[in-house]
């Protein structure tokens, strides 16, 4: 990978130049585009500090060509060709998606295999938190009950027993911080038997075993749905965490007479596991320990720039303090998997990320799409023209480390450690989904447009790419990485905030999406069939 190099026009802003002084930056000395980087744009006439001058106007966040580039000559960012000119682009101009031609995909054959070897970085080491060990040897950030649910059909049931036992029995627990319905629109009407079909079974096992949940699992079925009790955990190899058969209630079990019956036997299945789980206590734990699972969703040009490379920076930060970081995102890796295959710590983690980029690709073409369906419009009003340019900006976030392991859609990461790719949609609730289910215990979201996101089971940390966003979302972004754009940070000081900020939050300090009890839907990615 690129290493990230912020070239400002002429002065540097910390150095005295106003924030109105027109800026952009350059992400590497060999590209001939850069963004601009002022709140609200510059207008046509703008003059750099090396003199560039603007032909017409040009929003924040977008490109500007820095030199004179012929039709068909590549145009470049992150030392990477991003597009080819579809005209002749001169020097001072937008250069947007309307006059960019995008690439095609990388051929998944070829590719370089191994040939990076990972940057010296010296063991960090004495950074701790407080966290909730498991039978197993995970650890968990919070301690959550987590009721399974087998189909959508009982979600509503599960609601109203999730609201009583808030009400009235947790409040008797007070070292059980949530109770959480692991609803979900999966369980019947489903082709069950399709090979797609172990995905979202398998994410909703592991789900269940998440390192939150210290190992209880309750699971409440309708009875006649396609998802059996037994075939979500099937009997004799159920790898729930402390070795017990979980806790099952059926609501069309001949016992139950009455909505209260169902009620009253989920409260009190509910009761036996907060007992449990109130038992457990805080210990000191090796950051070693963390889990920590990345994406970015509302991307804009800053993403790429401010919030993702600070991510990349943490996450070196925790591969060398020897915790473990899941980066995932498909159609945001595919444009580079050459700088991933690269940097696989052997060639069967790079056959495996392979692997991943072409079962994703023959899933995009069945549905008559590919990679270039994932840019939104709000994406491209934040200045990126196209997935390239956009996947670019993603990598980034996985740093500098060596790729030490690849997950498959919904699998657990189990003994896996350091750098993990983790195969999963770009979707945010998805993406997040499966990685809870591969065992995360702390989230970084970065975002450039804004959202609200958070998840119920784990602790959602957010990083606005922009000053202005971190300004008018005060209370729902938990780090500002804008202050890079705008001079008063680096890339380093950010880094080393959030990577602070996630022992704290793994400690149990709230995130805003916690204080406000922001939860987004979990869901279950089933490239199989529906009946
Ligand atoms: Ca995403």
């Amino acid at each position: 990978m690129q290493s990230i190099q912020i070239v400002r026009a002429g002065q540097d802003a910390a150095a005295g130049a106003s924030l109105d002084t027109p800026r952009y930056i350059r992400m590497h000395a060999n590209d001939n585009v850069a963004i601009v980087v002022n709140d609200g744009g510059l207008k046509a006439g703008a003059v750099f500090a090396d003199g560039l001058t603007l032909l017409g106007a040009v929003p924040q966040g977008h490109k500007v060509a820095l030199s004179d580039v012929r039709q068909g000559e590549p145009v470049t960012r992150y030392n990477v060709t991003i597009g080819y000119a579809a005209c002749d682009i001169a020097a001072g101009s937008w250069v947007s998606e309307a006059n960019l031609r995008m690439p095609d995909a990388l051929e998944l054959s070829g590719l370089p295999i191994a040939t990076r070897a990972a940057p010296v970085m010296e063991p960090l080491e004495g950074y701790t938190f407080e966290g909730y060990r498991n039978a197993d040897g995970s650890v968990g950030t919070r301690n959550i009950l987590a009721i399974t649910t087998t189909v959508q059909c009982v979600s509503g049931v599960v609601d109203h027993a999730v609201r009583r036992i808030k009400e009235t029995l947790l409040p008797l627990y007070p070292n059980v911080d949530d109770v959480v319905g692991l609803e979900h629109s999966y369980g019947c009407g489903v082709a069950i038997e399709a090979p797609g079909a172990d995905i979202p079974i398998r994410t909703l096992r592991n789900i269940s075993q998440n390192p939150n949940f210290g190992g209880q699992a309750m699971v409440v079925s309708l009875g006649c749905e396609k998802l059996q009790p037994a075939r979500l955990f099937p009997k004799g190899s159920i790898p729930i965490l402390n070795g017990r058969e979980p806790a099952t209630v059926c609501l069309q079990d001949a016992g139950h007479v009455g909505f209260m019956s169902m009620i009253d036997s989920i409260v009190a299945t509910a009761d036996e596991q907060l007992k449990v789980l109130n038992a457990r206590r805080r210990e000191t734990c090796s950051a070693a320990d963390l889990v920590v699972g990345v994406q970015c969703g509302g991307s804009d040009a800053f993403s790429g720039v401010t919030a993702n490379p600070a991510v990349g920076y943490a996450t070196d930060l925790l591969v060398r303090a020897g915790a473990t970081v899941m980066f995932s995102e498909v159609t945001e890796v595919r444009d580079g998997i050459d700088q991933l295959t690269s940097r696989a710590a052997d060639p069967e983690v790079a056959a495996a990320m392979i692997r991943e980029m072409e079962w994703y690709d023959a899933y995009l073409k069945r549905g008559g799409v590919d990679r270039s369906a994932n840019t939104t419009p709000g994406n491209k009003a934040g200045g990126l023209s196209n997935i390239v340019e956009k996947a670019m900006g993603s990598i980034v976030k996985s740093g500098s480390s060596a790729i030490s392991g690849v997950l498959s859609p919904g699998e657990k990461l189990g003994a896996r450690r350091g750098l993990i790719y983790a195969a999963t949609p770009a979707s945010d609730f998805i993406c997040g989904t499966l990685q809870v289910a591969a065992g995360m215990n702390i989230h970084v979201f970065t975002t450039g447009r804004g959202t609200p996101y958070g998840l119920a089971p784990v602790p959602v940390i957010k990083v606005a790419t922009r000053n202005d966003l971190a300004r008018r979302w005060h209370d729902l972004m938990d780090v500002n990485a804008g202050r890079i754009a705008s001079g008063e940070a680096t890339i380093e000081d950010v880094g080393w905030e959030l990577f602070r900020l996630m022992l704290d939050v793994a400690s149990g300090r709230q995130t805003w999406a916690e204080h406000w009890k922001l939860h987004n839907a979990l869901t279950l990615f089933n490239p199989a069939p529906v009946t």
